[in-house]
């Protein structure tokens, strides 16, 4: 039975590129093997420095996992925080990376780019990513395409873990990627991404996605006038929404002409509230309770720590500790 493990960063409410790139992949993992999936506050940390900011966001990418449809019968839901030994195999992991493996990590060389100042934390994040990985003996990686080079990393330290102190040291993971949802267009086109400002969070309130959605920039081009499907993210985010039949309709009515972008942002809104609907019902469930999530958090640190336990002893083992 494969182990499959992810985890998502709660710095802000969760959005649709986290539910189609990540969540409703490990969602459906959780019928195929142990699934671990965890809320990343350590990596959250990086760019969120207010406690009370944290810890509401953290509860709440909880609380939306759930409600998408986690099942913490089959799924193991934690909090990274609650394992603090992923930071010693971080640091344990660390005296074996090369500095040039981490300089050409994205998130860093993006940071740089866009020209904030980076910080320890986020230079060193795909050195605790992997500690999150191997830990747990993970086979399975569900991710987006974005996080791609952060698995490959955690393979190259394991192979070069395993070069050093023993080649049974740690079980090389693989990632899982699902072709077409490997990046979800945001309300621009580009990657949906809370640092580019263009996400349709998951849960929004009808009014506020209705304006999120009437709100997307697009061309003047007049309502009779045929448009290009392709190159409009209206068309793009609805593809993951749509039934077939509808998806082939609005295309029908792009190409032809005649239907102005008011009346595709309409058909796209409804779609998104539709799908949605049984887990928003769920979320209410789950909010009623209010000592859920805490339980479900509180059992799957006990399974997290019983696994981390055992890699964190063999590997002091192996290096001499
Ligand atoms: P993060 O919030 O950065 O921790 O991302 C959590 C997960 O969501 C990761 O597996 C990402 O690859 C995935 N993800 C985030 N944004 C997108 C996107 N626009 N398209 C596909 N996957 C995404």
């Amino acid at each position: 039975m494969p182990r499959i493990l992810s985890g998502i960063k709660p710095t802000g409410r969760l959005h649709i590129g986290n539910y189609f790139g990540m969540m409703r992949p490990a969602i459906d993992w959780q019928n195929k093997g142990e699934a671990l999936y965890f809320l990343a506050d350590y990596h959250a940390l990086t760019t969120v420095h207010d406690a009370a900011q944290l810890r509401e966001a953290t509860r709440r990418a909880a609380l939306d996992f759930l409600a998408c449809g986690l099942d913490p019968a089959k799924a193991v839901l934690f909090k990274q925080s609650d394992v603090p030994q992923v930071t010693e195999l971080s640091w344990l992991l660390s005296v074996l990376t090369p500095m040039g493996l981490l300089e050409r990590c994205h998130a860093y060389k993006d940071a740089l780019a866009h020209g904030k100042a980076a910080n320890h934390g986020l230079f060193a994040y795909p050195v605790l990513m992997a500690a999150d990985i191997l830990i747990y003996d993970s086979d399975i990686v569900p991710v987006g395409k974005d996080q791609k080079q952060h698995v490959e990393v955690t393979r190259d330290l394991a192979i070069k873990m395993n070069e050093t102190f023993g080649k049974d040291l740690f079980r090389l993971p693989e990632p899982s990627i699902l072709p077409d949802l490997a990046t979800i267009p945001g309300l621009d086109g580009q990657k949906m991404s809370k640092s580019y400002n263009n996400t349709i969070e998951l849960f929004l309130e009808e009014k506020a996605l209705k304006k999120k959605i009437m709100g997307i920039i697009t061309d003047s081009t007049p309502v009779e006038t045929p448009k290009d499907p392709e190159t409009s993210s209206i068309f793009g985010l609805y593809k993951l929404f749509a039934s077939p039949d509808d998806v082939a309709k609005m295309e029908a009515d792009f190409r032809n002409g005649g239907t102005g972008y008011g009346d595709f942002k309409k058909r796209l809104f409804a779609a998104i509230w539709d799908h949605f609907a049984p887990a928003r019902a769920r979320r209410e469930e789950i909010e009623r309770d209010p000592g859920y999530i805490d339980e479900v958090l509180r059992k799957g640190a006990a399974r997290a720590n019983e696994l981390a336990n055992v890699t964190l002893k063999r590997v002091r083992t192996a290096m001499g500790l």
